[in-house]
């Protein structure tokens, strides 16, 4: 069977460890035949990212540290050092200060409304920026969202707000990078156990809510979310930019339920 990514060569950002999201997607990156470079935050992920990186076959490892313009810079030099171009550019990175997730979002501080801002919208402005002159015949950009963005999800709050501006973000870059075969788009994923997810508070309370009460019911599974990561960075989703893609069993939709 021909594989939907055969010869594109793809850039992750945000993986962590093995219940990443951006996990899920370079297995089924690979699995499509994409060629993998991947990054880690600082010297205290390396280790664990060179390890995953070796199990996925991966080309390269870089360090980037995405509220750090000159490694965001540095990045796309490296990057250009290792591959001749790039096809796909996945943002899977987000970050809010912990009590941020556990009061009211009234009580938000400057300082940390400005840190989810920075780390979780703005990087993926700073790092389309510096990639996109690589992606010489088009690509495809993603990242990823999630519903605290266009509806009240209790302790979300800062990061809610983040995520309508990284939403906002998605469209103005698509409509900017579109001229040149770029496309960009959102994956809003359901909830999944992850490191940042355990940080949102009674976070175990949203996993229960949506298997309950949203139409597939039951809860998403990050292969799902890596799926449809495919298909967007395939030739499949040609026509899609600017978008935001539910992959959610349906959870989006659901008003009042008993
Ligand atoms: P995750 O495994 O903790 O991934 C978050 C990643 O962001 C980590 O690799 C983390 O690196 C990275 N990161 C944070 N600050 C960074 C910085 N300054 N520079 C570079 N990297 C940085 O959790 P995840 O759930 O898979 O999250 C991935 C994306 O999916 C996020 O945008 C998240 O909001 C979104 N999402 C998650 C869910 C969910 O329920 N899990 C649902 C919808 C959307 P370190 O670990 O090295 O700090």
């Amino acid at each position: 069977m021909s594989q939907l990514l055969e010869g594109q060569t793809a850039l992750i950002l945000g993986l962590a460890n093995k219940w990443s999201l951006a996990y899920a997607i370079a297995q089924a990156y690979r699995r499509e035949g994409a060629q993998l470079l991947l990054t880690y935050q600082g010297e205290r992920q390396r280790q664990t990212v060179e390890d995953l990186a070796a199990e996925l076959g991966a080309k390269a490892t870089f360090a980037c540290d995405v509220t750090q313009d000159g490694d965001v810079d540095r990045l796309a030099e490296a990057v250009r050092g290792v591959v001749p171009s790039l096809d796909t550019l996945v943002h899977s990175i987000a970050f809010a200060n912990r009590d941020d997730l556990a009061r009211p979002f009234v009580e938000t501080s400057r300082a940390g409304y400005l840190l989810a801002q920075d780390v979780s919208a703005y990087s993926l402005v700073a790092v389309a920026r510096a990639c996109a002159p690589l992606m010489t015949g088009g690509g495809s950009i993603l990242t990823l969202s999630y519903l605290g963005a266009v509806r009240v999800v209790e302790n979300y709050n800062v990061m809610g707000v983040a995520k309508a501006a990284l939403e906002a973000c998605v469209r103005y870059l698509a409509s900017d990078l579109g001229p040149a075969g770029i496309r960009v788009n959102a994956i809003s994923a359901g909830p999944v156990k992850t490191a940042s997810a355990r940080g949102i508070k009674d976070f175990s309370k949203v996993l229960e809510g949506v298997a309950r009460l949203s139409p597939l019911r039951r809860n998403t599974d990050p292969a799902e979310v890596a799926d449809a990561a495919v298909f967007l960075a395939s030739g499949l989703g040609r026509g899609v930019t600017a978008n935001v893609l539910y992959v959610d069993a349906g959870f989006q939709v659901m008003g009042l339920a008993h």
